[in-house]
């Protein structure tokens, strides 16, 4: 019955100014449906207080506001929190809220799945199911901020998230015109009002698409480097075939436009004896020479089946140590949520793993486990 309804929930002010004049409106009350919506979390046109009745009406019949439904909400013992979405027809999707004593970031999913293969990541093995809608993308960010005001605790950092990071689920470059809807809703002082600095696209390296962002947008960008050299990129990262390091990295300076105050986080996944020596830090430091960048350096999340290992801490410091003596900027991502299975390229993996599904998807309902379990201590393994 909503199927011919429109959803709002995923509408920017540009796209929803033009629904209201579709309907007959005045433009000016995108604005303040705009703001209902995100800043006021309301998913009911009735509360709309601002609205006239006949409007109110009026949307009830044309329009709905709908996020993603919750199939279920796992608390990690370092307060790391995971949501997990259905979506329809697509089995379901992660949204990881990580708070910190200043920030408060939530990392979201901008595919059920994703198509690109990198050898180390768990979503791959999913293969690929669709692309999110913009109402689902921005409904996760909905949903979370709805619900931890609801709660009220954040006091400490003012609102309840302070950045967002498309790092996730799935390859955002490839849903390109649905994640910058999203992303300009973030954006909207009168929605989130998020600054370009707290919003980070991270992306596998899609060069042609690196360009049409900044065309629109000067949001944060992280690319997923990995390798300091094609041979192995190509290994760990195919898309790196295509598009190889070199055009990468030129794309990575096109899109910071000379501008002084930018840099492009360079992920790099730490993989024990396959990408962590420190030949691999030297010639990293040589290709990122004139690329304003910082990298990141974050520890291997391992799941079933996979042929590679964590790099042990020691590796890890040495490389950083390298890099920093050579004047980069380099931190080492904590890893969060390791006891609910948060951590980076794990998200959904065991709902959408069909070797797995039954027994975690009926987990994930809350069927054998009750909401906001916390499974197992938490590690080690806490850089
Ligand atoms: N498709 C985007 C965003 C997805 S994941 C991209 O490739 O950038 C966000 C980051 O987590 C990426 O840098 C990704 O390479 C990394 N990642 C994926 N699987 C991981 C794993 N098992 N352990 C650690 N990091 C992983």
């Amino acid at each position: 019955m909503t199927d011919s309804k429109i959803n709002l929930l995923g509408l920017d002010l540009k796209a929803l100014t033009q629904t209201l004049v579709d309907l007959g409106e005045k433009p000016f009350r995108a604005q303040q449906i705009l703001k209902w919506i995100h800043a006021e979390s309301l998913s009911e046109f009735s509360e709309m207080t601002n609205l006239s009745k006949a409007l109110r009406q009026k949307l009830m019949e044309h329009c709905i506001i709908q996020a993603p439904s919750v199939l279920s909400e796992h608390t990690a013992k370092d307060g790391t929190r995971k949501w997990l979405f259905q979506v329809e027809g697509a089995g379901a999707i992660e949204t990881v809220y990580i708070p910190e004593p200043e920030r408060a970031t939530l990392c979201i999913s901008s595919q059920v799945g994703c198509a690109l293969n990198c050898r180390f990541c768990h979503t791959a093995q999913q293969g690929f199911q669709r692309n999110l809608t913009s109402s689902e993308i921005i409904g996760q960010v909905w949903y979370a901020v709805k619900t931890l005001k609801e709660e009220g605790n954040f006091k400490a950092i003012d609102r309840p998230i302070t950045n967002v990071v498309l790092m996730g689920m799935g390859e955002p470059l490839l849903n390109f015109e649905n994640v910058v809807m999203a992303v300009n809703i973030m954006l909207d002082d009168l929605a989130y009002g998020l600054s370009k600095r707290r919003v980070t696209l991270s992306t596998s390296g899609v060069v042609p698409a690196i360009d049409q962002l900044a065309e629109v947008t000067d949001i944060a960008l992280a690319v997923s480097l990995h390798a300091p050299n094609d041979t192995l990129r190509t290994e760990l990262v195919p898309i790196n075939k295509k598009y190889p390091i070199k055009e990468l990295l030129a794309a990575c300076k096109r899109y910071l436009r000379d501008d002084k105050r930018r840099r492009i986080t360079m992920e790099y996944v730490m993989l024990k004896d396959v990408n962590d020596q420190p030949e691999h830090a030297y010639e990293l430091i040589k290709i990122l020479k004139d690329v304003p960048s910082k990298v990141n350096l974050i520890p291997f999340n391992p799941f079933n089946g996979t042929k590679y290992q964590r790099s042990d801490d020691k590796v890890i410091q040495r490389f950083q140590d390298i890099l920093m003596n050579a004047g980069l900027v380099t931190m080492k991502r904590k890893t969060r949520g390791d006891d609910i299975d948060a951590a980076c390229g794990q998200l959904a993996g065991q709902v959408n793993d069909r070797t797995q599904r039954s027994a975690k998807f009926k987990q994930s309902l809350g069927i054998t486990v009750p909401l906001k379990v916390v499974e197992r201590e938490h590690s080690e393994q806490q850089v």
